[in-house]
């Protein structure tokens, strides 16, 4: 199955980001990106690809383990960025060394567990928010510039999740996957 473990922001949070990111879609071309569903929206801190069922005891368990070192701490989104002219983003600030160390617990635990992890990409917090696809080819520069005004209202980081995605088949252009919780710690105290 296709995992990756992420941090979900609070509902009130994206909503914030939500209003910010809704001025975005009347800028020139914003028609040509696919835009994420924020019902979605998350943190991806270790893709993890495709796994074998019979990792799952083992990476359950470190991954466990991995989120009870790391105490909760405080981020909010803001600003954003993009990766090329292919992925569109909001970012984070705050106590983002705790985020990314217990990214890289996370990477670790999984890589214990037998899942081959990409460490090729250094953690970078950042949230998706639309992708160019295909053919189109879209400067993302006015779209990042736009939300880096951007500050949303500071929330705690609290849960680590294993998160399974459902990609889809039909091949229908601009069709989304699903995803879907599988586990989740709280962090340490
Ligand atoms: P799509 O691939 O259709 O655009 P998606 O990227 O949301 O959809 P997945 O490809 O299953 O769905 O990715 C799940 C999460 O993992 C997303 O947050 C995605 O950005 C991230 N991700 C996917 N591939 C990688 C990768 N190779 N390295 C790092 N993160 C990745
Ligand atoms: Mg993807």
């Amino acid at each position: 199955m296709r995992l990756f473990v992420a941090v979900t922001p609070p509902s009130a949070a994206l909503t914030e980001l939500g209003r910010a990111a809704q001025q975005l879609h009347a800028l020139p071309h914003a028609d040509r990106l696919r835009w994420t569903d924020p019902a979605t929206w998350h943190f991806t801190l270790v893709f993890l690809g495709e796994v074998g069922e019979e990792l799952l005891p083992e990476l359950d368990e470190r991954l466990g383990r991995a989120a009870r070192r790391h105490p909760p701490h405080e981020v909010r989104l803001a600003g954003g960025g993009r990766f090329g002219d292919r992925t569109l983003w909001a970012g984070a600030e705050g106590e983002l060394e705790t985020l990314r160390a217990l990214a890289r617990s996370a990477g670790a635990a999984a890589r214990r567990s037998g899942v081959a992890v990409d460490e090729s990409r250094p953690f970078h917090a950042h949230l998706t928010l639309a992708r160019a696809t295909g053919r189109a080819r879209v400067n993302l520069r006015p779209f990042a510039d736009a939300l880096a005004g951007f500050t949303g209202t500071p929330w705690r980081v609290g849960r680590l999740e294993l998160v399974r995605s459902h990609l889809p088949g039909s091949g229908q252009p601009g069709e989304r996957p699903r995803y879907e919780g599988v586990r989740a710690w709280d962090l340490g105290h």
